[in-house]
């Protein structure tokens, strides 16, 4: 089992205790006392090194001097003396830069395990294989922390890993390479590092030890776990990692769903394509790959934009579940489209989806957009006419779809007039943030039927999580986790 370690810095020991005990709480397996960080906050060396025996967890003690960004400055001697006082007092592990073990001079712990360590910040580190065989041969546990400048960096740390011939660390450092920290257990490393809770972490990319251990399931990963995930940039406000892990823990699934903040979509692919299962594509990516896979779904084409990779007999596959969520999200409000007029708000990625999806069931689509040039070509495309906004007021449609980026994060904004709702129509938003739009209020006030972007939210992700998985998903489950994370504290 990987385990997961809090680097705690703190100015006196019983403030280190004490996180420690948090740490304890939150899952955590060891905690790191960093004696550099914990003297520069005003501690005592010797007094942090005398609490060891009091802690709730294994420590690993580890003094980073500032030229390895750290902040110690005393001398090696006085470092080494430190690192042997720790060692007596019950230290689980002591940490060390491969580069300074000959400040140890001849001397070796006793009780606590060596760890070598090599951080790269800027790159990846040059023969990762070489230098884990020379750390190893120097007697130490191996400990890589590279630079992730994009996702495709992954592949390396993870082959590094999977490959591996004993106890070794190694993780990513950096947004890109976060996904590394969140399936070391997947990938077989000895511990990952996590930040506690409301913390800073001591290296960029650290996710909080209760995302690690509650929702990536750190501690029951195991090597044949499938990787699941999903691609865009920026992807950290991402709710796909919240729903579809709840749903994977709920049924006991043995994969785990990563953020993966790709810049080059091609190339991570290229790159991490054989051990990824399954992926969902936001934003800006969800043309890129089309040409990447080896079949995909009706609808994908049409579209022109695919939101799915999953794999089929080993195949990689493209969907574009947005359009079976749109298709869910109209019929279950008016019924059988066949004949209905559709007004579309939009013609980009969405309004595209919306008017293939919905013109596949036989609706009579009538499209505006700000750009009208771009209504005109979709409405060629999908049979329907394009219209002005002037024009579209007098459309009588039985279904109005905002496709557009109009009224998301802005609460006043709607891309309709209130006085334009037709009583008995059915108004549906796909902007989910918020969750009832200045769109939909004004429509539930003109006496419309109203759907919520978030019920195609959650129904595109269960849509992903049946073509992952072949199960069947919770979907208020998913709902409830989506909700928990756009209302925490609700
Ligand atoms: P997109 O490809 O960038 O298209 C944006 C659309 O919004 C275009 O039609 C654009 O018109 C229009 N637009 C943008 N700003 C406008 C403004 N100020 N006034 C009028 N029209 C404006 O984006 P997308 O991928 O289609 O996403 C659109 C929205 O769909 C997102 O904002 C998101 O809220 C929502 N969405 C929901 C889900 C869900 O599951 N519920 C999933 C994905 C997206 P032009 O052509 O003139 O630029």
């Amino acid at each position: 089992m990987t385990l997961v370690a809090v680097p705690l810095s703190a100015g006196s020991p019983d403030a280190l205790l004490a996180d420690t005990l948090r740490a304890a709480a939150a899952g955590a397996d060891l905690v790191e006392w960093r004696l550099d960080t914990c003297q520069q906050l005003g501690a005592s060396p010797d007094e942090v090194i005398a609490a060891i025996s009091r802690s709730s967890l294994p420590v690993l003690l580890t003094i980073r001097h500032a030229d390895e960004t750290g902040a110690w400055s005393g001398s090696a001697s006085e470092r080494c003396r430190l690192l042997q006082a720790a060692d007596a007092a019950g230290a689980a592990y002591i940490d060390i830069e491969f580069a300074r073990l000959a400040d140890l001079g001849t001397w070796r712990p006793q009780r606590a395990r060596l760890i070598l360590s090599a951080h790269d910040f800027t790159g990846m580190g040059g023969d990762l294989v070489r230098l884990v065989e020379r750390m190893r041969a120097a007697g130490g546990l191996p400990k890589i922390a590279v630079t992730a400048r994009d996702a495709s960096d992954l592949a390396p740390v993870r082959d590094l890993l999977v490959s591996r011939s004993g106890d070794l660390i190694a993780l990513a450092m950096g947004e890109h390479g976060l996904p590394s920290r969140l399936l070391a257990g997947v990938w077989g490393s000895f511990l990952t590092f996590a930040r506690l809770d409301e913390q800073a972490g001591s290296a960029p990319g650290q996710p909080t030890v209760t995302e690690l251990v509650g929702r990536y399931r750190i501690h029951a990963q195991r090597p044949d776990w499938r990787i699941l995930g999903v691609i865009g940039s920026p992807i950290a406000h991402s709710l796909s990692p919240h729903i579809h892990n709840a749903a994977l823990a709920q049924d006991g699934v043995p994969a785990v769903y990563v953020p993966f903040r790709v810049e080059d979509p091609v190339a991570f692919w290229t790159a991490c394509g054989a051990w990824i299962h399954g992926l969902s594509i936001t934003i800006p990516h969800k043309h890129a790959l089309l040409k990447q896979v080896e079949g995909v779904e009706p609808l994908v084409t049409s579209i022109g934009a695919m939101n799915t990779i999953f794999k089929l007999d080993e195949k990689s596959q493209g969907g574009n579940t947005d359009a079976a969520a749109i298709i869910a999200c109209v019929e279950g409000a008016i019924g059988n489209l066949h004949g209905k007029t559709v007004l579309c708000l939009g013609a980009g990625g969405v309004g595209r989806a919306i008017a293939h999806a919905l013109a596949s069931r036989g609706a009579k689509l009538v499209i505006v957009n700000r750009t009208h040039a771009r209504a005109v070509e979709l409405a060629a495309e999908v049979g329907g006419l394009a219209v002005s906004e002037a024009e579209a007021y007098s459309v009588p449609y039985h279904v109005l779809v905002n496709g557009t980026a109009v009224g998301m994060g802005r609460p006043l904004e709607s891309p309709w007039p209130a006085a334009r709702h037709r009583a008995g129509s059915v108004v549906f938003d796909t902007v989910y943030t918020p969750l009832t739009t200045r769109l939909l209020h004004d429509a539930q006030a003109a006496g419309a039927i109203t759907v919520p972007g978030l019920d195609m939210f959650i129904l595109q992700a269960a849509e992903q999580y049946r073509r992952f998985t072949g199960r069947e998903p919770d979907t208020a489950l998913m709902r409830a986790a989506a909700l928990a994370r756009l209302n925490p504290g609700a």
